[in-house]
């Protein structure tokens, strides 16, 4: 009998070892924890949770308990949305998915001993870590900026209380007042949401106060859907977009938040308001966790696992994986071919080869949408681009209505497959 239960007991033992979940069978449920409930860390975390069915406990920990979408928060700032059209809560997540949802920040990774420690004290044991922390600014980037100045010139580029900040400033402009905007230098989140953001003031502005101009200083010698905002600028808001690219100085920029001046090539202007988007990195626990290389943590196409630790995963704009742009779609689709990558390392479940797609779609008037996106597959060196497509100058009104609307699916969409 004894004899009989040994053998049986070793024979498991081997076919443990070949179905590759180790984990599992030695140490019990296996825990996954995300840091950052956005694009990239609440979809991962949800569908961690989902399709593994209770066998992994997943912990994601995020200090705000509602999540604004930078997506669609420049249509906010347009008047086409309501800030709590943007607001999410991550209670269906808690609730409907037995998700362990920590509202506090990651104040630290041990890589060795495998813990996220918490400013509310205590940590958080891992046997994979997901961070998804989005962006920081680089400090210094913009002369006479820092993140003290962010009340007097907003970034708006975390949504929120900063959008809500741009917004009021917009609508206390006096007439014929100037809106300057310092634009980011590549690579930076939403390549084209500066420009979007620049349509949508526009259009407010040309509703509420028709005399008023738009600055752009611009470090870049063109940017993302370039000749379609100059279009769409030119035939809704000729004369008010004065847009200063790298060849007439964009680049060389200095703010004075005290003044509210913007100096351009030497060349200092009064303004009423100014958006000051710096130059990114990733959100600063990456680089706590040692897995920046610069300013973003380099990852594994096939699973977004970073290139310093296979315990580590990074997803969305924090990460460094080769054609996608960084913005929420992007987020998203890797956060899907990360989870099913983590819950077939942990239990042993089929892991499907990585794909990915993206699409960027930009307001520029009232049903007046056009988008750029392409699809991607992993290679050993990058997440490369397979082939891509852009909406044309020059559109009829009925498509670029219909571009619009696919945009409203599109959020509808990707928020439930984020918070449930
Ligand atoms: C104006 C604007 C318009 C945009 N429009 C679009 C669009 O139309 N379509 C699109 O696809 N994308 C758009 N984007 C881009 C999109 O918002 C980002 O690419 C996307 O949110 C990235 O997802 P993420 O998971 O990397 O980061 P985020 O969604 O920013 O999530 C990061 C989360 O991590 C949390 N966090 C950070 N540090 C810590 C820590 N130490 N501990 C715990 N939590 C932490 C933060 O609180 C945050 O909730 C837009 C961006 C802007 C600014």
């Amino acid at each position: 009998m004894t004899l009989n239960r040994r053998v049986f007991l070793g024979a498991a033992g081997v076919v443990a070892a070949g179905l590759s979940a180790p984990m599992v069978l030695a140490q019990g449920k296996p825990r996954v924890v995300v840091v950052g409930g956005g694009a990239g860390g609440a979809t991962a975390a949800r569908y961690i949770a989902k399709d593994s069915k209770g066998e992994i406990d997943v912990t994601l920990i995020e200090p705000s308990r509602t999540y604004y979408t930078c997506f669609f928060s420049n249509l906010y700032l347009g008047g086409f949305q309501e800030l709590s059209d943007i607001a999410h809560s991550y209670g269906t997540l808690a609730a409907n998915y037995g998700i362990n949802v920590v509202h506090d920040w990651a104040t630290g990774v041990d890589r060795d001993a495998k813990t996220v420690s918490l400013a509310g004290g205590g940590s958080v044991p891992y046997d994979k870590l997901i961070l998804s922390p989005g962006i920081d600014f680089v400090d210094g980037a913009v002369e006479g900026w820092d993140l003290s100045a962010q009340n007097i010139m907003p970034h708006a580029y975390k949504a929120g209380s900063q959008t809500e900040l741009l917004k009021a400033q917009i609508m206390a402009m006096p007439e014929g007042g100037t809106f300057a905007m310092v634009a980011p230098p590549n690579p930076y989140r939403c390549p084209p949401g500066p420009y979007e953001r620049v349509s949508m003031v526009a259009h407010v502005l040309k509703a509420n106060n028709p005399t008023a101009k738009i600055i752009v200083a611009d470090p870049k010698p063109k940017f993302s859907k370039m000749a379609l905002f100059q279009e769409g600028w030119g035939n809704n808001y000729e004369g008010m977009v004065d847009w200063i690219g790298e060849d007439f100085g964009g680049g060389i920029v200095s703010v004075n938040p005290d003044a509210m001046t913007v100096t351009i090539d030497g060349e200092e202007t009064k303004v009423d308001v100014c958006n000051v988007i710096p130059a990114m990195k990733a959100g600063r626990i990456a680089e706590m966790a040692g897995v920046t290389d610069g300013n973003w943590a380099p990852v594994n196409a096939a699973d977004m696992s970073s290139k310093a630790d296979p315990d580590v995963y990074v997803l969305g704009d924090a990460s460094q994986q080769g054609d996608m742009p960084k913005s929420g779609f992007s987020a998203n689709s890797q956060a899907k071919v990360c989870a099913n990558a983590v819950r077939g390392a942990l239990t042993g479940s089929k892991v499907f080869p990585a794909k990915f797609s993206n699409t960027c779609w930009s307001l520029i008037d009232t049903d007046d949408g056009v988008k750029v996106g392409a699809t991607y597959e992993a290679t050993p060196e990058k997440i490369a681009k397979v082939d891509g497509f852009i909406s044309q100058t020059g559109e009829d009104a009925d498509l670029r209505k219909a571009t619009y609307e696919e945009s409203l699916g599109w959020y509808a969409g990707i928020t439930s497959d984020m918070f449930g």
